[in-house]
């Protein structure tokens, strides 16, 4: 099976599982797994910010990151499909307690006047308080769309002028960094937080990672505890995570230039009447007429490739680690049969 379905599929590769092997380990919420104060302090000087928290999953980063950020009835301003929104089962409500404020971006990316203008009159004791902006970059459901550094420097503005914290869902920020050859310092200098996902494009098989500053982690590693995720002996997983992300960034730009061959072949096929700008490892593509959306995933597992129906009409394929040249190869051809 060539499995597009996710980049979440990926196996830790031999290298990856010599260094969990061989990872020295601790007691984490005593502080004392070496392994994963490596991993922590490797990121906060990474991204040149002052602490970070390792933790289970990105769900997790980011919704401790919201706990920590806001109080019961605040507001979050973000995209319509944004994933602390659509995908973390309602998380916002759940344990923070806050409402949303959603905006139609573009490919999910939102601007300066759309925030400004979701920004609630802070002496209108009928509004909800406007207190954190969230981006995601790449965004998922904006085809792994990528904002522009100027864009993020223009909200933070607005943030800074309106007492609001700015938040980065950064899940795929790596992809990011890489089709935007940026640094992760600029990114580190503007946002409050920042959450970064191992277990996607990075090829670890499990662990985000939670930046800010000290005193922000201290009281997210005391939220991560309440919400049931302080680890033990976890050096053993934080270890994939640091050989990812000192040995596999470096292999993105790969992911990327296969996601832009299958997208031009998708192109070229009459049943597709849309395909997202394909900016780095994610291909969103519309079908008409001949297939569903579903149809055309069963077609395509027939012959051994694995994609996603995200709607009646909407197919995601996602590249990854695990995709190899002469995958994509396999998949263009199949493709081209169709
Ligand atoms: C995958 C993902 C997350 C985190 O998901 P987990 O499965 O909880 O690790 C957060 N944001 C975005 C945009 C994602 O794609």
């Amino acid at each position: 099976m060539i499995d597009f379905r996710s980049d979440t599929v990926t196996k830790p590769s031999k290298p990856m599982l010599a260094a969990m092997m061989q990872a020295n380990v601790g007691d984490d919420v005593f502080g004392e797994d070496p392994t994963i104060n490596e991993l922590e302090n490797y990121t906060a000087n990474l991204f040149g910010m002052e602490a970070a928290l390792f933790c289970a999953s990105g769900t997790m980063t980011n919704q401790i990151a919201i706990k920590a950020h806001t109080q019961p009835g605040d507001e979050i301003i973000c995209d319509v499909l944004s994933h602390i929104y659509q995908y973390e089962g309602g998380g916002i409500a759940f344990n923070s307690g806050c409402s949303v404020k959603l905006i139609q971006g573009d490919r999910g990316r939102i601007n300066t006047s759309q925030v400004l203008e979701a920004i609630n009159n802070k002496q209108d004791i009928h509004k909800p308080i406007s207190k954190l902006v969230s981006l995601e970059n790449t965004a998922n459901r904006g085809g792994g769309s990528c904002y522009n550094f100027q864009d993020i420097l223009q909200i933070q503005q607005v943030c800074n002028e309106h007492q609001l914290l700015f938040h980065l869902d950064g899940a795929r920020l790596f992809n990011a960094l890489v089709a935007k050859n940026e640094q992760p310092k600029q990114y580190g200098h503007v946002f409050d937080s920042i959450s970064i996902c191992l277990s996607k494009g990075l090829g670890a098989p499990i662990g985000s990672i939670l930046l800010g500053n000290k005193l922000f982690i201290a009281k997210a590693r005391r939220l991560r505890k309440v919400f049931g995720g302080g680890m033990r002996q976890a050096g053993i997983i934080a270890a994939a995570g640091l050989y990812a992300l000192q040995n596999n960034v470096a292999l993105l730009v790969q992911d990327h230039y296969h996601a832009q061959l299958i997208a031009k072949t998708l192109e070229q096929k009459d049943f597709i009447t849309a395909i997202l700008p394909v900016e780095t490892n994610i291909i969103i593509f519309e079908v008409n007429g001949k297939y569903t959306a579903q149809q055309l995933v069963e077609k395509l597992k027939e012959k051994n490739i694995l994609a996603i129906a995200i709607s009646a009409n909407q197919v995601r394929m996602v590249v990854h680690l695990d995709i190899t040249a002469n995958m994509v190869q396999q998949t263009i051809e199949t493709i081209q049969c169709l």
